[in-house]
C-alpha cells in the first residue's frame, strides 16, 4: 500500500453534453495517450444531462473499464458546472481537464504529464492554429484574452481553452473556491501556481456540433470580467466624474449667459442633455444591476451541481487518496 500510494496518478476529466458518438473514439484514443504516462490513471466523464444517450454510452465504457467513472449530473449544468463536478470528484495527483469533441487532442496527454513531472503546478495547452472557426469566433477571442489580462492585471494565459493539468495543490486551492458564476480557466490562472503551456494545433470538433452559442460566449466573457475585476464599475465613476462638472459648468453658462442676455436656444440644449443623460443612467444602472445580480446568485448558496448517479466512484483502477 505504501508504494501504491507514492506512485502518481493521473485523473482526466471530460464535460460531456450529447456527445455519444465521440465517446468510443475518445476513450480509445485517451487509454493509448494515458498508458504512454506508465503512470496509474482514470478518466471521468461527466454526463451534463445529455439526452442522446451519453450516460448510458458512459455507463458501457465502465463495464468495459472500470479506471473508466462516470459522474451523470440530474440536468444540464452547464459546462463550467460539469468541469467543477469532476475536478472535485476526481483523486489523482495530476487532474486532466479536456472537452469531449476531440477537439483537445488526447495525444498531448504525456507532454501535459511531462511538464507536470518537471515541476510545473499547472500545464495549459495553447491553440496554435484553430481550424475551421469562424473570423469572427477567433477575433472575439483575440480581444478578450488580451482584454481579461488588461482588466484583471494578472495572466490569463491567451488562447488556452479548459485544456489543462493542474496538480492537486491547484486543484485543492480551485476546489476552495465556492462561488456559483465561475470561469474555471480564469479560476484556476486565479490560484496562482507556477504555469507553463504546451503548443498545440486545435482540430475541428470530431462529431456533433458546438454547444456554444455566440451570446453565451459573451455572458461567459461578461462573468470572467465581473467575477474577477471591478474595472467596470470605476469606468462608470469615471464617465460620472467626467460628466458631472461638464454639465454643472453647462448649466451654469446658460444661467450667465441668459443673464446677460446671450440669446442661447434653451430646447436644444434641454433636449440634448435629457438624452444624454437618459443614456448615462442606463448605462450605469446597467453595470450596478450587473453586480447586484451575481451578488443575488451567490448570496442563494445553491450547488454548483447536482449529481444523479455515479459510476465507479471507490472501484475506479488508482488508489483512493487520504484512504486511512
Ligand atoms: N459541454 C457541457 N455542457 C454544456 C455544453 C457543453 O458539458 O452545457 C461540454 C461539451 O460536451 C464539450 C465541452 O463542454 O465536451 C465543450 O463544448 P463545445 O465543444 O460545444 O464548445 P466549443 O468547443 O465550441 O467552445
Ligand atoms: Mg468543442
Amino acid at each position: 500500500m505504501q508504494a501504491e500510494t507514492s506512485r502518481q496518478t493521473v485523473s482526466v476529466v471530460c464535460p460531456v453534453f450529447n456527445e455519444r458518438e465521440n465517446l468510443p473514439d475518445l476513450y480509445e484514443q485517451l487509454r493509448t495517450a494515458l498508458d504512454a504516462t506508465a503512470l496509474p490513471w482514470e478518466i471521468l466523464f461527466v454526463d451534463d444531462g445529455s439526452t442522446d444517450g451519453s450516460g448510458e454510452a458512459i455507463q458501457r465504457l465502465h463495464e468495459v473499464d472500470s479506471r473508466v467513472r462516470g459522474i451523470l449530473l440530474s440536468r444540464n449544468f452547464g459546462h463550467e458546472a460539469a468541469a467543477t463536478a469532476g475536478i472535485e470528484l476526481a483523486v489523482g495527483d495530476a487532474v486532466i481537464l479536456m472537452d469531449a469533441d476531440l477537439q483537445d487532442p488526447p495525444a498531448l496527454v504525456p507532454a501535459l504529464v511531462e511538464k507536470w513531472r518537471e515541476g510545473y503546478d499547472i500545464v495549459c495547452a495553447q491553440r496554435t492554429a484553430r481550424h475551421q472557426e469562424s473570423a469572427f469566433k477567433r477575433a472575439s477571442a483575440y480581444l478578450f484574452y488580451r482584454a481579461m489580462t488588461l482588466l484583471v492585471g494578472w495572466n490569463l494565459p491567451a488562447d488556452t481553452g479548459n485544456f489543462r493539468l493542474m496538480n492537486r495543490a491547484a486543484v485543492e486551492a480551485f476546489r476552495s473556491c465556492p462561488e456559483r458564476n465561475r470561469f474555471v480557466r480564469a479560476l484556476v490562472a486565479w490560484t496562482g501556481f507556477r504555469q507553463t503551456t504546451v503548443p498545440f494545433e486545435r482540430p475541428p470538433r470530431q462529431a456533433g456540433k458546438s454547444k456554444y452559442r455566440t451570446w453565451q460566449m459573451f455572458a461567459l466573457a461578461l462573468t470572467s470580467v465581473t467575477s474577477f475585476s471591478v474595472a467596470p464599475l470605476r469606468i462608470a465613476t469615471a464617465i460620472g466624474l467626467l460628466v458631472v462638472p461638464f454639465a454643472t459648468l453647462t448649466v451654469l453658462g446658460i444661467l450667465v449667459g441668459r443673464l446677460f442676455g446671450a440669446p442661447v436656444p434653451v430646447n436644444v440644449v434641454v433636449v440634448a442633455s435629457i438624452w444624454f443623460f437618459g443614456g448615462l443612467q442606463c448605462l450605469l444602472v446597467g453595470i450596478v444591476g450587473e453586480y447586484i445580480g451575481r451578488i443575488y446568485i451567490e448570496a442563494q448558496h445553491r450547488p454548483i451541481y447536482i449529481v444523479r448517479k455515479q459510476f465507479g466512484e471507490t472501484d475506479s483502477g488508482i488508489a483512493h487518496r487520504g484512504t486511512k
